[in-house]
């Protein structure tokens, strides 16, 4: 088969690569249905913590079981499965406590690279999450974006513990950003602040849920979040872009005793001492256990209850891979979905 490959700075190929087979008797292999361009493969694109060998990409993926290893118990040949960037036991004590992105035996799926016409997945019986049918073609997108941006965007305003009546603030308009408006609005939030300067982003957050748009960043988007409520800052924040200052913007714009989640890919981020001690806010983060929510998430997608398929506002098939990436590179597109 052929599948993404990155070879160096803004070098995606679309290129031959070994078949992927069972290695482990607890591993499936499915068959894509669809795939995507995540934000966090951006940093690679632009050379950031880059390796030096070619790398297959791509984590995101849902698809029918094509084969099954031996000891896979639960999952069946042709179901339609949806699972995390991390394979997961999710019987492991971590695991059991809900946080499946650091199980005892986790593995990377994005060393397996999604972005191909097939995927091997370890773990299987922990990792997936079946659909009760197969799913119609229309809800493909929206369950595609379970397996990381809306299971990242939920985590964030789970770890930022919103809650009916809570004013919310959202850094960073990318597809997690904006999944966290559908969350915060799922969960009740009274008021969605969107922190964005980018008119298309600005429409669908407010679509999702958003009441609010602050277009200021750094201190002056502090300020703006500290007049909307009454001086105090937000009860909730979430924090979706990984950079120095998205960080501090986030922390900065919460009250006291508030919560902030956050689930950017941390690059070069260190948080001062004394400040963060005057805070006084709870700080949750890291790789979202996606497969705690993906039982939920799947359901409200198949019940079309949410729609975080509308992130992805550029449709490529997979060969057309380096486009896609460019595309979210120079924010032409917020997410590009992948279709074999
Ligand atoms: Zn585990």
């Amino acid at each position: 088969m052929k599948g993404a490959v990155l070879y160096g700075p803004r070098d995606v190929r679309y290129v031959d690569r070994e078949d992927p087979k069972i290695v482990e008797p607890t591993d499936v292999i499915i068959r894509m249905s669809a795939t995507c361009v995540c934000g966090s493969d951006l940093w690679p694109f632009r050379g950031i913590d880059i390796s030096n060998q070619p790398t297959a990409m791509g984590h995101e993926y849902c698809g029918i079981v094509e084969e099954v290893g031996r000891e896979v118990k639960k999952i069946k040949r042709g179901q339609f499965v949806v699972g995390s960037f991390f394979a997961s036991d999710n019987s492991c004590p971590i695991c059991q406590s809900g946080y499946q992105s650091r199980c005892v035996q986790a593995k990377p799926l994005g060393a397996e690279g999604a972005q191909a016409p097939y995927l091997r997945v370890p773990l299987a019986d922990g990792t997936l999450v079946p659909t009760p049918e197969l799913p119609p073609n229309e809800l493909v997108p929206g369950l595609l974006a379970t397996s990381d941006v809306l299971g990242t965007g939920w985590f964030g305003a789970d770890a930022a513990a919103v809650a009916p009546g809570k004013t919310v603030v959202i850094v960073g308009d990318g597809a997690v950003g904006l999944c966290a408006v559908i969350a915060a609005k799922h969960m009740g939030a009274e008021r969605i602040v969107m922190m964005s300067r980018h008119t298309a982003r600005q429409q669908l957050a407010r679509e999702f849920g958003a009441t609010d748009i602050v277009t200021e960043r750094g201190d002056e988007g502090v300020a703006c979040i500290k007049d909307l409520t009454s001086g105090l800052g937000a009860h909730s924040t979430i924090e979706a872009v990984g950079t120095q200052e998205a960080m501090m913007q986030a922390i900065r714009s919460t009250r006291p005793g508030g919560h902030v989640g956050y689930v950017g890919v941390s690059h070069g981020v260190a948080l001062p001492g004394l400040e963060l001690f005057f805070a006084e806010v709870h700080l949750l983060g890291g790789p979202a256990p996606v497969r705690r929510f993906l039982p939920e998430l799947i359901d409200l997608v198949c019940q079309q209850k949410i729609n975080p398929g509308k992130v992805f506002d550029l449709e490529l098939p997979l060969e057309q891979v380096a486009e896609g990436y460019r595309a979210m590179d120079e924010r032409r597109a917020i997410k590009t979905l992948l279709v074999p």
